[in-house]
């Protein structure tokens, strides 16, 4: 089908081409051209200044159609990205190019009961080393990206989840890397880009529901990449199923995320979190499960599937990716959640037409999703970023 050629700015056609190019790992010129909507001679003007920056590289391969050889357009290799992502136990900093090869990672444990103080300490700690790599190898980062759990519009200043400050922690990157870019980004939506950046075979192109079932549960709305607001947060893992039940990190009592987490789930497994992580995806395997344990499982599932079914209910979309450890159980299992989401959708699911798919963990490779989101910045901008901290 034929698009209309919208009005686009040279920021947004240089974002479309780069998003593309995040997204689809490379492409040949023809195809790519029809992705964003431009003709051929407009596309290659563009990739010409794109080259010339060093943002994309060409490779001339023997085109699979009639009519090449042609060129395939990938991100230039090169590019200079840093990460840092913010987990219970550590913040990982790490440098990685545009297509998710770390070249550099470290990590800096966090004190066992964070305050805002101790936390900023770490992250100064990591900006240093980071700086410290960067400068002995000339590298000039890129794009910065940053993700914090249970960052939202509300928690900039307060984070309920770990104590942060990142204003603060702006100001103090500013001062060490004066000019390079820095966007902070809740660590849920950093995982769904990392998804939808970093899969051959992600679920939806459509706008849909991402949610993530670690060690919290929350969730993301994902929009076309141009967007403005192309990732959002939305806080699903706190919605309290009574105010009786466990005590969850927020401070309330019920929530969906103190029944479906993954601390919630070693708990239940009478194991740790840490023990489950080591595991990986073997655990389904390691543990067995006795059948009170199985049916207690499925509960949670079930609640798990009521939180999503009335997240869908407030803002109907058409898809739900579901990423963590309830992906890993067999599909008898994880029916549970299906059928919470049947549950109470308005309508039932057949009826709202709402498709379910399960990907692979992503926890515990930090600091990747850091890492997919700079990159997604940075195609954003176009490669024209604005020397600022911005809170995405
Ligand atoms: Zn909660």
């Amino acid at each position: 089908m034929e698009m209309p050629e919208q009005p686009r700015s040279r920021r947004q056609t240089r974002a479309a081409i780069l998003t593309h190019l995040l997204q689809s790992g490379g492409s040949f010129r023809p195809p790519l051209a029809k992705a964003v909507r431009l003709s051929e001679a407009s596309l290659s003007r563009i990739l010409f200044d794109l080259k010339a920056e060093g943002l994309i590289e060409e490779v001339r391969r023997p085109a699979p159609y009639v009519g090449g050889p042609t060129g395939l357009v990938s991100l230039d290799g090169t590019v200079a990205l840093g990460a840092l992502e913010l987990t219970g136990q550590w913040l990982s900093v790490g440098v990685g190019g545009l297509s998710g090869e770390l070249r550099y990672t470290e990590r800096v444990p966090l004190p066992k009961k964070p305050t805002v103080e101790s936390v900023g300490r770490v992250f100064r700690e990591a900006l240093t080393l980071l700086r410290d790599w960067t400068q002995r190898r000339h590298i000039r980062l890129s794009q910065v990206g940053i993700t914090v759990p249970g960052l939202g519009r509300l928690s900039v200043s307060g984070n309920p989840i770990i104590p942060c400050d990142v204003e603060r922690i702006g100001g103090m990157f500013g001062e060490i890397f004066p000019g390079v870019p820095v966007a902070f980004i809740n660590s849920v939506v950093a995982h769904a880009t990392f998804h939808r950046c970093r899969s051959d075979s992600y679920p939806f192109s459509d706008p849909h529901l991402f949610v993530f079932v670690g060690q919290g549960v929350a969730g993301a709305w994902v929009d076309d990449p141009i967007e403005d607001d192309a990732l959002d947060p939305v806080e699903l893992g706190h919605m309290v199923f009574g105010t009786d039940g466990p005590r969850c990190r927020c401070g309330h009592h019920g929530c969906v995320e103190a029944y479906t987490s993954l601390p919630a789930l070693a708990e239940l497994l009478r194991t740790t979190e840490a023990e489950l992580l080591q595991l990986g995806p073997d655990w389904v395997t390691a543990i067995p499960l006795s059948s009170r344990v199985r049916q207690e499982l499925r509960q949670r599932l079930f609640r798990l599937g009521l939180a999503i079914g009335n997240t869908l209910n407030v803002k109907p979309c058409r898809g739900v990716v579901v990423s963590g450890w309830p992906s890993l159980l067999a599909e008898d299992d994880r029916k549970a959640i299906v059928d919470g989401i049947d549950a109470c959708l308005l309508g039932g699911r057949k009826h709202a037409q709402v498709s379910l798919a399960f990907v692979p963990p992503s926890n515990g490779n930090d600091p990747q999703a850091a890492l997919a989101f700079a990159a997604f910045c940075l195609a954003r901008s176009g490669g024209m970023p604005a020397a600022s901290t911005e809170a995405a």
